[in-house]
């Protein structure tokens, strides 16, 4: 528990995945935790974070990093096109890009503001119907669709589903990307990051391990 635990645990399936320190980086999932925890972990000098509500996001980032300015926040989850101008304001990255009228919007968002966040598009790897994302095989078909648009699309995300096992899923994810010449893979939280990293993960997003359990009461 605890950001230096998580930090020095990424270190470890890094080393033992063969892989360079600091390939994977780690998001900090700040969803719902009372800004004293965020606070602390921006005080112990950790500036990546991840936010699943375009709204909860613009509630409370502006005035972090009015004092850490270079803290940055990634969307993780569900992206509105009516809240398209917004999300490409406040995020640095947005990892939930999963159907065209999305991409078309970010598009004429992008020309219009002369600026557009790195973009995952998520895949539905569990094909499940309650989830988010592009069917595994759409994606493809999908990513050609991001990238004729000009959009800078460095990877993929997936959540598998909760009840199997998350390694085959990032396997899958990372096959996708890779017949895709994509280098990003956004995958793996609290119970399994490890195993996402030795799938290849370049963004782990880690909530409840670093700051606790959220409380939605
Ligand atoms: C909340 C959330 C996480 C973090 O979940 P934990 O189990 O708390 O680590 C990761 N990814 C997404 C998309 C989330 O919504």
């Amino acid at each position: 528990m605890g950001l230096n635990d998580i930090k020095e645990r990424i270190a470890k399936a890094e080393k033992q995945a063969g892989r360079a320190p600091g390939s994977a980086q780690l998001i900090a999932v700040s969803k719902v935790q009372p800004n004293e925890r965020v606070e602390a972990v921006l005080e112990e000098g950790h500036r990546l974070f991840g936010e699943n509500k375009v709204q909860e996001a613009a509630g409370k980032w502006p005035a972090f990093q009015e004092r850490f300015p270079d803290a940055k926040v990634h969307l993780i989850g569900p992206l509105q096109s009516n809240k398209a101008r917004q999300a490409m304001q406040l995020f640095s990255a947005i990892h939930s890009v999963d159907r065209p009228k999305l991409a078309t919007t970010l598009a004429r968002l992008a020309q219009e503001l002369g600026a557009c966040p790195d973009l995952f598009v998520q895949v539905n790897t569990g094909e499940e119907e309650q989830k988010a994302g592009i069917l595994p095989a759409e994606a493809d078909a999908f990513i050609k669709e991001v990238r004729d648009l000009d959009l800078p699309l460095k990877g993929l995300m997936c959540i598998p589903p909760v009840d199997e096992t998350p390694s085959l899923h990032f396997a899958l994810l990372a096959k996708i990307a890779e017949r895709n010449g994509l280098d990003g893979l956004s995958m793996g939280m609290s119970s399994d990051f490890e195993q996402a990293i030795a799938f290849g993960a370049t963004h782990v997003r880690v909530g409840s391990a670093i700051f606790g359990e959220r409380d939605y009461g």
